[in-house]
């Protein structure tokens, strides 16, 4: 039935108490190609979608009987929709407030950064400290921007830049003498390296662990900071297609924006919240992240585990190595929880309170420490199912890899760093040589060999857009790159199965497999409507795709301006 008028609002309120609740949807969208990454993807037209899920998928014409006087009908002409993406790697909060800091990642040569950097300084007005970041290491000899540089455009104040990688930062002399870092300050260990010239003094490079020795004299981050930043990364995030994100080192000011920005109707995502556990801090920080979880609840956005970071980065040296660095003989790198018993402990009482570890683990040695965790806690556990993920996983032994689907551990791939870049050729292959460089980012081995894949973006590290991700994973080569070979073409995935890992994988990940991940009926209408089918098209033009739509829960949180 079909009731109008204002005047009838208690008729129609009756009538429709006592409808069946499948009368009309309250979005629908019609004449598309629908791929639902189900199992069997069985070909689509339209989805109806009510109280914020799938009421309906199929042709145009069965979903004409769910469209009333009060359905949204969006006409797709063509175009393709998707699962909404799940981005399981993402710092969404920290990337957005760092995009109101002095951002150099436009900048590609030593001189545009030197402009960049001079132009935040003119514009700092009275700020104590000018930071910033996103600067390419692979710009600077070994990576390592000298202090002079930063000195002779910030004289006045200290300044702290972190690069593109995150795991490495500049200052100038000012911040190391704030930090009270001279030729005398050891390493702070856990991997952190103060670069040093030849007669000890601070070069202006910090690593890991050392950057901190400058980042905690930092002002403090004002809430409103957070709050703002937390909206620009959820602008970002509904922009590309991304409806669940998977925050990956969060504190409990992250998780209080979240839930403020739950509490106001602000979330156009779900968000799953890792929280950052350290070595030294013990393992009753399983119980901690637990007693966060219970303070804030959430229903979209909800604590699910602890972060741990394993090792640093190869770019760096700081990645662990079970063979040495070829670069630095004897030298393997440092692992950032080398106590095997306290981490196994962290895991198996995670395990106990339903939570999961998002590990940070890029060398084969601290992808083998993360196994082993996992597989001595399931040894005390009893192997419950939870969810816990190993982020990068750059290099990897062989014999490790059936690890991953024999102990359900799913791996958080970065697909758009698979490629071979200026950071493989000038900052990663020298320092491992030919037979590992060889088998970077084994994706498709690991599919392969039983795992399932979910994928990420690490923004701000690097761009949020899973297109371009998608693209790389499938081509294993830069978007403007000239035709030519693929980077270890063996390890490409196909369109589809790089679509999964930011679908249905992603949702595995977080163990919401059955609330979203799928275009399925029952299930969170969680949609991305792309303005070409990425899965007809050459693989070199994924990422030219735009997103034209993002549904959440039903609710369109993005739209393309001229779409
Ligand atoms: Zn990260």
């Amino acid at each position: 039935m079909r009731m109008r008028g204002a005047g009838l609002l208690a008729a129609l309120v009756a009538a429709v108490a006592c409808e069946s609740p499948s009368e009309s949807a309250d979005l629908v969208l019609r004449g598309g190609v629908v791929r639902t990454m189900e199992a069997t993807d069985s070909p689509a037209t339209a989805i109806a979608v009510q109280g914020g899920r799938i009421a309906y998928v199929g042709d145009d014409e069965g979903a004409a009987r769910w469209i009333g006087a009060t359905t949204d009908i969006i006409e797709l002409g063509g175009r393709l929709v998707l699962p909404g993406f799940h981005d399981t790697h993402v710092h969404a909060l920290d990337g957005g407030v760092a995009a109101g800091d002095c951002d150099l990642r436009p900048a590609t040569s030593r001189t545009e950064i030197t402009r960049a950097v001079g132009a935040c300084a003119a514009r700092a007005g009275p700020a104590p400290w000018v930071r910033g970041g996103g600067y390419d290491p692979t710009i600077f000899a070994g990576g390592e921007p000298p202090r002079e540089l930063l000195d002779s455009l910030i004289p006045d104040r200290p300044a702290y830049f972190t690069d593109a990688t995150e795991h490495a930062g500049w200052v100038n002399s000012r911040a190391l003498a704030v930090a009270g870092i001279d030729a005398d300050t050891p390493d702070p260990g856990a991997g952190g390296v103060i670069v040093r010239r030849d007669d000890g003094t601070p070069q202006g490079t910090l690593r890991e662990g050392a950057m901190e020795l400058v980042a905690r004299h930092l002002p403090e981050r004002t809430d409103a900071e957070l709050a703002e930043g937390l909206t620009r990364g959820l602008a970002m995030a509904a922009s590309l297609g991304v409806t669940t994100l998977h925050e990956a080192a969060a504190d409990e000011r992250t998780i209080r924006a979240y839930a403020e920005a739950e509490g106001e109707g602000r979330l156009t995502a779900r968000a799953r919240l890792f929280v950052l556990a350290e070595q030294e801090r013990g393992t009753a920080q399983a119980q901690e992240v637990a007693a966060l979880r219970d303070r804030y609840g959430g229903r979209l956005a909800r604590v699910a585990g602890a972060k741990v970071f394993l090792d640093g980065v190869l770019e760096g040296g700081t990645a662990a190595l079970l063979e040495p660095y070829g670069d630095r003989p004897g030298w393997l790198g440092e692992l950032r929880w080398p106590a095997p018993d306290s981490l196994a402990t962290l895991v198996a009482g995670l395990e106990s309170a339903g939570m999961a570890v998002h590990f940070h683990a890029i060398g084969d040695r601290a992808v083998r420490a993360a196994l082993d965790a996992v597989e001595r806690a399931h040894a005390v556990s009893g192997g419950p199912p939870a969810r816990h993920v190993v982020a990068h996983v750059q290099l990897a032994e062989r014999r490790d890899l059936p690890r991953f689907g024999a102990l359900g551990v799913v791996v958080s791939f970065q697909p758009l760093w698979a490629q071979r870049d200026a950071y493989i050729v000038d900052l990663t292959e020298p320092r491992l040589g030919d037979e590992r460089s060889g088998r970077l980012y084994p994706i498709r081995s690991l599919l392969a060999a039983g795992a399932v894949l979910a994928a990420g973006s690490d923004w701000p590290v690097t761009t949020m857009d899973p297109l371009d991700a998608i693209e790389v994973a499938v081509t294993r080569r830069h978007e403007l790159a000239e035709p030519g070979e693929a980077w270890i073409p063996s390890e490409r995935l196909s369109v589809d199965e790089a679509v999964r890992a930011y679908t249905i994988g992603g949702a595995y990940a977080a163990g919401l497999e059955d609330r979203t991940g799928t275009i399925t009926v029952e299930r969170s209408a969680d949609l991305v409507v792309l303005d070409r089918d990425i899965f007809v098209i050459e693989p070199t033009e994924i990422s030219d795709a735009r997103v034209d739509l993002t549904v959440f829960e039903g609710r369109v949180v993005y739209r393309r301006p001229s779409s």
